[in-house]
């Protein structure tokens, strides 16, 4: 199992960090953020360590996620939340400060602590085709 000695997250895999844990299995943990962004914030790791989701194979990323709604489902029903953002980061210009795969499960709450704008964009004429043989091609690869 690939692990690095100095990844907070796989300190946590080993036991050496304590977490307030919800649920694990062989291939995931689940544990609440040490620092919440909305009460009721919630982990879901990979027991491999693998820096990003794009790094992961897909039976490891399949064994993690298939735990996932049951996750979000749970913090539903204990916080009473009215929605959930599901995030995931990669790369610190996306907002990953730990180098190790992770999937934040964030309560949503009209008046609540979290929120982010959603910019959306339009293409010039031709780039979202260009963008998207490029993509089609390196998924067939
Ligand atoms: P990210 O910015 O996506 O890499 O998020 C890392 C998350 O890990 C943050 O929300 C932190 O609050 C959380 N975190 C870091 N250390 C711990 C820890 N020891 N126990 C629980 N959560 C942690
Ligand atoms: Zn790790």
């Amino acid at each position: 199992m690939k692990t690095d000695s100095d990844c907070i997250f796989c300190k946590i895999v080993a036991g050496e960090i304590p977490v307030y844990k919800v649920m694990e299995d062989d291939a995931a943990i689940g544990f609440m953020d040490i620092g919440p962004v909305a009460q009721g914030h919630a982990l879901l790791i990979p027991r491999e360590h693998y820096q990003t989701i794009g790094d992961m194979p897909q039976d490891v990323a399949g064994a993690v996620l298939r735990r996932l709604p049951q996750l979000v489902a749970a913090v539903e029903k204990a916080t009473g939340c009215q929605g959930v953002n599901v995030l995931q980061n990669n790369g610190a210009i996306a907002g990953q400060l730990v180098p190790h795969v992770h999937f934040h499960v964030i309560p949503r709450n009209p008046d609540g602590e979290f929120n982010f704008n959603w910019p959306s964009g339009k293409y010039p004429e031709g780039k979202m085709e260009e963008l998207g043989s490029k993509i089609k091609a390196a998924i067939s690869k």
